[in-house]
């Protein structure tokens, strides 16, 4: 089954005005190359994304987070229709750190994921166990699933497979796992909405992948593609973990 490839890069709270050069780069280095294996995904911070999108259109972005709600007294929140407004076509929604620090729980997430759609925004929808849950991986994963609606497809939702334990700590499953947990949250997704649509949709792992070990994870044949933070920072690693495919 040929499905989409993607390459996120998830900068976090990172990035200034003039990081508009990094990006730059990374367009120049995708057309030297005739660079099309895989779609090339930039998620900056909110404050970013307009003026990235105006500087550099011939990328995508993606936005961070999302509120549930189009408009309203939500101090400090940007809407999924706001995003919209910008030319925004992603957003990750469920990211572990949100989770984490955010306090965001399921019921929090599906009413974004439900926002995100509404607008016709894609979802980069993040799934991923914490370390003490790694021996109760797949019923961790399969709640998390839940959060997804009813009915979706691989044109409008992305599943980025982040073991909690992997972010930003240099470590990784092993590739072996790797493609072994990819094929069983395909199984789970096939419960949920079917086996046509889930061996349409998109699994990206995303946990330390650099430059270094993205030709092993990017050549699973259940892995398609990567979610990217830290090393999405220097145009360097970035272009070679988008040219490993
Ligand atoms: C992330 O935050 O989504 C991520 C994968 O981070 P890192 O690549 O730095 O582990």
């Amino acid at each position: 089954m040929k499905r989409t490839k993607y390459t996120i890069a998830n900068w976090k709270m990172n990035g200034s005005k003039k990081s508009v050069k990094i990006i730059k780069s990374f367009v120049k280095y995708m057309k030297k190359s005739n660079y099309s294996s895989s779609k090339i995904i930039i998620c900056p911070p909110f404050t970013l994304l307009s003026n990235f999108i105006k500087e550099e259109p011939n990328i995508l972005y993606g936005a961070q987070d999302c509120h549930h709600l189009d408009f309203g007294a939500y101090t400090g929140s940007i809407s999924a229709l706001m995003l919209k407004s910008i030319g925004c076509k992603y957003v990750i929604v469920g990211h572990s750190e949100r989770r984490e620090y955010q306090s965001e729980s399921s019921t929090d997430l599906s009413k974004k994921i439900d926002a995100a759609l509404r607008n016709n925004l894609k979802v980069i929808y993040c799934i991923g166990e914490k370390k003490e849950q790694i021996k109760k991986r797949y019923s961790v994963l399969n709640q998390q699933i839940k959060s997804l609606p009813s009915k979706f497809s691989h044109n409008n939702i992305i599943i980025a497979y982040e073991p909690v334990w992997a972010i930003g700590t240099g470590m990784t499953p092993s590739i072996l796992d790797i493609n072994e947990i990819h094929l069983k949250i395909r199984n789970l997704l096939s419960k949920k909405i079917g086996k046509e649509i889930s061996n349409k949709i998109s699994i990206l792992y995303g946990g330390s992948v650099n430059s270094s070990n993205s030709s092993d994870i990017l050549s699973l044949d259940q892995v398609d593609g990567a979610l990217v933070g830290g090393a999405s920072l220097k145009s360097k690693d970035f272009c070679k973990i988008f040219d490993s495919y």
